[in-house]
């Protein structure tokens, strides 16, 4: 069900969007917000065999959207690079499709130890602190991809 490329050249091999999922350390997180009105949502994450992980509050915009409605979408730009003298942008970026759910239990704990390794990997102590200390008030949202696509600019391809 989900959508070709229409410009085939420009598409990245999985195994680049996979990498630019790893690397990244931000994007944005889209979910059917209130009223019908998309909810974008800049987040951190990490990417796991599949699965996208963020954390954050318990309450607010973005759980109440999923709540709702599990479908979601999240889009990491890699490179924007704009070249005036070409009227372009050399341009890479990805964008994920899946269900989002919020994980519990040691699931949620394997997730904020991922976090922590990714953003924090010189202090396993702080990270390991942190977590004991926010567990309870902390969700973690996992997007389960379904689709995963990858886009390049012409010249970068
Ligand atoms: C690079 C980056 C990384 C981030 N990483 C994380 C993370 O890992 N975890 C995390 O919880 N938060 C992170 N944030 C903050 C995140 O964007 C949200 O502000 C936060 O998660 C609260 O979301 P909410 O839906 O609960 O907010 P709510 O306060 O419930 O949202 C209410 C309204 O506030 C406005 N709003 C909320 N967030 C933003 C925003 N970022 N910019 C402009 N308007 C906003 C919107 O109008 C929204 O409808 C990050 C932000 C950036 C820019």
């Amino acid at each position: 069900m989900f959508r070709e490329m229409r410009r085939k050249n420009q598409l990245l091999p999985a195994e680049e969007s996979i990498s630019i999922l790893e690397k990244a350390s931000s994007g944005v997180l889209s979910l059917l917000g209130d009223e019908g009105y998309p909810y974008g949502v800049p987040l951190s994450y990490v990417y796991l065999e599949g699965r996208l992980l963020f954390h954050g509050a318990t309450v607010g915009h973005k759980i109440d959207a999923l709540r709702r409605c599990e479908k979601a979408s999240f889009c990491v730009i890699d490179r924007d690079e704009v070249k005036p003298e070409l009227r372009s942008t050399w341009y890479r970026s990805v964008i994920a499709f899946g269900k989002v759910s919020l994980l519990e239990g040691e699931e949620k704990r394997r997730a904020l130890e991922a976090i922590g390794a990714k953003y924090s990997p010189q202090d396993p102590e702080g990270c390991r602190k942190e977590i004991e200390e926010s567990f309870d008030h902390t969700a973690i949202i996992c997007l389960e991809i379904e689709h995963l696509s990858g886009k390049a600019a012409k010249a970068l391809v």
